[in-house]
């Protein structure tokens, strides 16, 4: 058997929440290394709809232009047939502009393979890469580590020692069942519905075709064109009793059947899935040295485009917290990660099962999705690392997502607060003159882990560190009247809120979560 060296991390899984965490431990410096039991990367459209939470978070790492230039693209309206005949059209998400606190308010559609293509590009342009065949097969751990076993095809199993292990290794998670984390919730085993990608000849991709059913309105089979490909994503729903065939003559029988067309010929059949319906959480994400995140960690209906989002974000909560623990911040800070990812992961399973059930339902509305699926709102306010000092909070609170805006630099050059967060630093947004060998000082003493900005009017000030709020949107993204300052961690939380312009609040606070 091979021995390996010590590595820091090991991530189990290299689905979209694996490769998240790679490229954000990567790009902070954290050495990891990344294996997938599967011989070669998915290549499906599965979870194909990124909500504006993780495009600001792509964005962050980098990959939003790479994402753009795969083919995400906002979703098309749709379409609803009798036959041939449209009877009905809408769009999914109400139209709505970018605002100067959100960049990015819709959802885009990015067939889940493209982006695991781009995260993986980006880690590759980190140093990284995903070791595919390559299976975790068992692992104990002590105070110091954990002692992994891998199997890669063909070869001797290797023994390698991490610091910390990340089982982002999806719904069936062999890291969850092996730390004995219960996973409760419901598998609906009627609930079924096929999913296949493939070419359809002789229609438009400029609308998402649904085929309901006359009276109740339920779907009976959907062509989705999926972005950035030439292919459809079909949709079926199946009876109880229903085997279907996943082979191209029984999708063509089925769709012409459910539709009602002949006209429409069905050919290159890639990836195809039966999915139930399952709904559930783990009871714990962590156990040690030991991590679950992702769908390890909650699996959710796939209405709403929720879980791949919620793994991503996961990471990107787990990413910094290892990051600073690895460098000698207190551990307790890797307490956080359950404390504020596990009431999400509740909320957003709520949030799923509605949608679902209005699905099952064929409510009216069934097909529209609102600000709640955008993940925008999800926020830490109790959680361990929320702190505001003000005694009258104002509508942004410490806890919430940082907003964007957009500003000056003391040049005259356009700059948004979103540009002054990308990367693995925090950020202190001072709203209110911060003397400038305050502003050294800060600089001084934690480097690069910490970036200042003053925010000042027009006017107001000059030098590198002074952002100019021109046209008053950050003061107002924030909600702030008065002086304040406001610590922005690394994954665009707000940490701290405080009214007083003096550093020591700041200094307690990133005590508790910076390496000394
Ligand atoms: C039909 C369908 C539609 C969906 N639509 C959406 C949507 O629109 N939006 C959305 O957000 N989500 C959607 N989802 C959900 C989304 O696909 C998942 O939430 C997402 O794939 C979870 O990512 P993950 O990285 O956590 O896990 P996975 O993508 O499942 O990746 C886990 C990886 O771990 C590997 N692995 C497992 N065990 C081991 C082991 N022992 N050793 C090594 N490797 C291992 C697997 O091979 C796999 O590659 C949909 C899901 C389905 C089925």
């Amino acid at each position: 058997m091979n021995q390996q060296g010590t590595v820091p991390v090991l991530i189990v899984g290299a689905g979209p929440t694996g490769l998240t965490l790679a490229c954000d431990l990567l790009r902070r410096g954290v050495a990891c290394r990344v294996i997938d039991k599967v011989a070669t990367p998915f290549a499906g459209s599965r979870g194909k709809g990124v909500q504006p939470r993780s495009l600001e978070v792509l964005d962050d790492l980098g990959v939003l232009d790479a994402a753009r230039a795969a083919g995400a693209a906002p979703y098309p309206p749709l379409r609803a047939y009798a036959g041939s005949q449209v009877v009905w059209e809408g769009v999914m998400h109400e139209r709505r502009e970018p605002s100067p606190d959100v960049p990015h308010p819709l959802p885009l559609m990015l067939p889940q393979g493209l982006t695991e293509e781009v995260l993986r590009t980006r880690l590759a342009g980190l140093g990284g890469r995903v070791e595919f065949a390559t299976e975790l097969t068992g692992f104990e751990q002590d105070g110091d580590g954990v002692s992994a076993t891998l199997v890669t095809a063909g070869g001797a199993p290797e023994r390698l020692r991490a610091l910390y292990l990340v089982g982002a290794d999806g719904g069936h998670s062999s890291v969850r069942k092996r730390l004995g984390i219960s996973f409760e919730g419901e598998t609906h085993e009627e609930d079924r519905m096929l999913i296949a990608d493939l070419h359809v000849d002789g229609l438009e991709r400029e609308f998402w075709h649904t085929w309901p059913e006359r009276e109740t309105r339920a779907l009976k089979v959907g062509l989705c064109p999926l972005a950035g490909t030439n292919t459809f994503q079909l949709m079926a729903p199946l009876a109880p009793d229903e085997a279907p065939e996943l082979s191209l003559d029984a999708l063509q029988t089925l769709f012409n059947a459910r539709s009602g067309r002949t006209d429409l010929r069905l050919h290159g059949l890639g990836w195809a899935s039966v999915f139930r319906t399952n709904i559930r959480l783990a009871e714990r994400y962590r156990v040690g040295r030991v991590f679950l995140a992702g769908d390890a960690a909650h699996v959710h209906p796939p209405d709403g485009g929720q879980g791949l989002n919620t793994g991503v974000q996961d990471a990107y909560n787990l990413g910094w917290k290892l990051g600073e623990v690895l460098a000698g911040a207190p551990a307790a800070l890797l307490d956080s990660y359950e404390q504020e990812r596990l009431p999400i992961a509740a909320e957003v399973l709520g949030l799923s099962t509605r949608l679902h059930q209005r699905g099952v339902r064929s409510d009216s509305n069934a097909p529209q999705r609102g600000a709640e699926t955008q993940q925008l709102g999800l926020h830490y306010r109790e959680g361990p690392l929320a702190r505001d000092e003000r005694d009258v909070k104002g509508r942004v609170e410490a806890g919430d997502r940082a907003p964007d805006a957009p500003c000056h630099d003391a040049a005259g050059n356009a700059i948004r607060l979103f540009d002054v967060f990308r990367g693995p630093h925090f950020t202190l947004l001072a709203f209110g003159a911060l003397p400038a060998d305050t502003v050294a000082g800060l600089a001084a003493r934690y480097g690069a882990k910490v970036r200042v900005r003053t925010v000042v009017s027009p006017g107001g000030g000059s030098g590198g560190h002074v952002l100019v709020d021109t046209h008053g949107h950050a003061r107002r993204g924030y909600d702030l009247e008065g002086p304040a300052l406001v610590l922005v961690r690394p994954d665009g939380y707000i940490g701290l809120i405080t009214p007083h312009l003096v550093t020591e609040p700041v200094e307690r606070y990133l005590a508790r979560v910076l390496a000394p």
